[in-house]
């Protein structure tokens, strides 16, 4: 008798499970490959699946399953090492398997076309007397045909580099038969050298001391919180610790935040290492980026830089991660399949035992907690790297000054002293726009985005009302709706408006606006950061885009226009993120040899915050936020996760989560779940949302605890009409 076998596959279904299937009709099942594309029936239409197991058993009799139609691709694309970590990931986020790893992949995956690289050869094929006198009068053809010739086998373009223009050469040969061409699939991982360039600078005693410390675990897992303030020189250790990586024979992975940092830290390591070099961001179009994964996979990438999702790179002999602004929200995928890359980048890290570095002048509370708890290790870089000094800071009562503006008196002299030095000054401002409200002068009514109930914005260069919710736009009104009156006024500052009242303080300087309004297009941002680096004194007003990461060696002057924003967020971890990001702008200011000074607009003078921070830094912030978050049994005391539910009815989503949450009532010991409430931002987009809070000090319980939830929700019939989702450890709570 045959063995009868069945295929396991991984699908990009939101269900959560694998499916069972056939083997091809003629295929030999030894030819499957784990880990290889599979085109599969699924319904009246076809998927592209991910082969994960073949096996001699099924649950669902023979009879009622359905052949897969064939295997793509020749061989398998995902590595044998990361088919674990994709399983335990889904796991852990309770997600399909399937979408997980499609996650991973180049858009193109889900379709039926091949996804490797084909390299295309030139073999000779006439070499008779004719073909060498057609060839005479055309010295570079003929020099090029007898190099092939002489190869004796096909030869691809990376061999005829000696040749000017060698595609050119190539075609007139081709056009003339002489040469043919074929594809061959390029799979052999060839040995591929990245070298160092340039000269290193001598390290600081705590850079060398760092260097040493992470140098003598290169070889297993081990995870370590680099903290240091921005200029520490952390970007150094992280070059030399890859310097050893690579001439151990592995690669690097070293991602960075979202906006604007990339390019930056991959420009750094440009100036120190050539060949085999890789960038990923989140603008790449779909076409580049799948060439970029064709060559990761082909081990053509030693040292890849990028954002959130390089962490699924398939980097076959991968050797250190290097997480740098470890603290940044934009780790979190905020949607689909919610993913923290630096948590899923740690599991990864454990699974192919080798370390970690998570880098930031301002850790996580997460990882702070978990320093202190020793599993990962602290080393700390106390002072700049080089000859630039810490700036001081400087709290501006906003309470007594004139409202009309955003900009205090005081620190509009402050920027003109700067000015006058021929420095430049940052102002950071966290809203875009004119401003967040426009208000009737008469009656008070406000104008709000009908689907989202929220404020508009005015955006008055456009004549426009923006819902910064759900993008919608309208044409600004002439008058108010409620009582007709035609005084409708801007309440509160958005940059645009700032910009106004800096171009009149300032006639003839330079000011540049960053923000997304001024960024939109392509390549835009690159331009306006080129703009800065031009010296000369200048006032850059932004929003977050500019509070991380770049070094502008002539900024001395940081102004942060309105800290009260974060001082009273509706989040838990509001007084977190105001901590770092006041220390990230506060960073931007002095880095060359000249004393920078920050200025912070606040109406709270006396609030604690801002006396503790100042006082004892973030670390002294970080002490007290944690014992505060340990009192309230909140994240890292506790693991959380949260499902939100929305619906165009209210009562659905409500309905939803509250049955959930009632049926599951007996069966929460060691878990605190929370009851269902209306989410901060209770309408978006004409949907109503409402979120149901779990957390436990017991993180298995947690997930058994979800995992029951999930089964209760999917079974409820609300549960189709419902929009809702799971997020684990969730980090954006409105
Ligand atoms: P971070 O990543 O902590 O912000 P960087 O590594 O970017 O710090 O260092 C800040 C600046 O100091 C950079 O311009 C860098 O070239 C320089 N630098 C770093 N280490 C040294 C050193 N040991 N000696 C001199 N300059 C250094
Ligand atoms: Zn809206």
């Amino acid at each position: 008798m045959t063995t009868s076998w069945f295929l396991k596959i991984a699908l990009p279904t939101p269900l959560r499970r694998t499916f069972d299937y056939l083997p091809p009709e003629n295929g030999l099942i030894e030819q499957l490959q784990i880990g290889q594309r599979i085109l599969v029936p699924f319904g009246r239409s076809r998927l592209t699946g991910i082969l994960l197991e073949k096996t001699t058993h099924s649950d669902i009799a023979k009879e009622k399953l359905k052949q897969v139609i064939c295997a793509l691709d020749e061989q398998s694309i995902i590595p044998d090492t990361l088919l674990p970590w994709f399983k335990r990931i889904a796991d852990y986020y309770h997600h399909s398997l399937g979408e997980v790893l499609f996650t991973a992949l180049p858009p193109d995956a889900k379709r039926d076309k091949s996804l490797l690289s084909y390299e295309i050869q030139w073999q000779v094929c006439n070499t008779d007397f004719e073909t060498s006198q057609s060839l005479q009068r055309s010295p570079k053809q003929a020099a090029l045909f007898e190099c092939i010739k002489n190869r004796k086998g096909p030869v691809g373009l990376a061999e005829l580099d000696s040749f000017k223009d060698p595609l050119r050469l190539l075609n007139e040969l081709e056009n003339k038969g002489v040469i043919a061409r074929s594809e061959r699939l390029n799979t052999q991982i060839k040995n591929k050298l990245t070298h160092r360039i340039g000269t290193t600078p001598v390290l600081t005693s705590a850079q060398r001391a760092a260097l040493h410390e992470i140098k003598a675990h290169l070889q297993h897992f081990q995870c370590f919180l680099l903290k240091g303030i921005t200029g520490s020189g952390k970007t150094e250790v992280y070059l030399q610790l890859i310097e050893q990586v690579i001439e151990q024979g592995k690669q690097a992975l070293l991602l960075a935040p979202e906006i604007g940092l990339t390019p930056q830290l991959f420009l750094r390591v440009q100036q120190r290492f050539e060949n085999h070099l890789g960038v990923m961001h989140s603008n790449m179009s779909a076409g580049d980026r799948k060439r970029l994964w064709q060559r990761i996979l082909e081990g053509d990438v030693n040292i890849l830089v990028g954002t959130r999702s390089a962490v699924f790179a398939p980097l076959p002999k991968l050797g250190l991660i290097v997480i740098d602004e470890e603290h940044d929200l934009s780790y979190k995928q905020q949607d689909g399949f919610r993913y923290s890359a630096r948590d899923i980048a740690l599991m990864r890290a454990q699974g192919e035992n080798i370390p970690v570095i998570l880098g930031s002048a301002t850790p996580s509370l997460e990882s702070l907690k978990n320093a202190e708890n020793k599993r990962y290790t602290l080393i700390e870089l106390p002072d700049r790297a080089g000859v630039a000094k810490a700036p001081k800071t400087h709290l501006i009562d906003m309470r007594n000054q004139d409202r009309h503006f955003a900009v205090s008196a005081s620190l509009i002299e402050k920027i003109k002293h700067a000015l006058q030095r021929e420095e430049q000054a940052l102002l950071f401002l966290n809203r875009r726009g004119f401003s967040p409200v426009l208000i009737c002068q008469d009656c008070g009514h406000v104008n709000r985005c009908r689907a989202c109930d929220y404020p508009q914005t005015y955006h008055q260069a456009e004549r426009l009302l923006r819902c910064h919710q759900c993008t919608r736009a309208e044409a600004v009104p002439t008058q108010c709706a409620a009582c007709g009156n035609h005084q409708l006024q801007p309440l509160g500052f958005g940059t645009e408006r700032v910009m106004e009242q800096l171009s009149e303080a300032f006639p003839g300087t330079e000011i540049l606006r960053i923000d997304r309004d001024t960024t939109r297009k392509r390549g835009a941002f690159e331009e306006i950061l080129q703009q800065i680096e031009k010296p000369g004194p200048k006032i850059l007003l932004g929003t977050q885009m500019i509070a991380k990461g770049h070094d502008f060696p002539n900024l001395t002057l940081v102004g942060v226009i309105d800290a009260d924003q974060g001082l009273f967020g509706a989040d838990f971890r509001s007084t977190e993120r105001l901590a770092q990001l006041l220390v990230q702008v506060a960073g931007r200011a002095g880095r060359a040899d000249k004393a920078g000074h920050v200025y912070i607009q606040t109406h709270q003078p006396e609030h604690p915050f801002f006396k503790t921070l100042f006082e004892n830094g973030y670390q002294g912030f970080s002490r007290q936020a944690l014992a505060e978050r340990q009192q309230a049994d909140f994240p890292p005391y506790s693991y959380s996760a949260l499902f939100r539910a929305e619906s165009a009815q209210a009562a659905d989503a409500r309905n939803l989560l509250e049955a959930v949450s009632n049926s599951l009532g007996g069966m929460t010991q060691h878990i605190t779940a929370y009851d269902p409430i209306p989410a901060p931002l209770e309408k978006r987009a004409n949907h109503y949302r409402f979120q149901w809070f779990i957390c436990s000090a017991d993180r298995t319980e947690l997930h058994r605890f979800l995992h029951l939830a999930l089964r209760t929700m999917e079974k409820h019939p609300l549960s189709r009409k419902v929009r809702w989702h799971l997020d684990v450890d969730p980090m954006d709570m409105s």
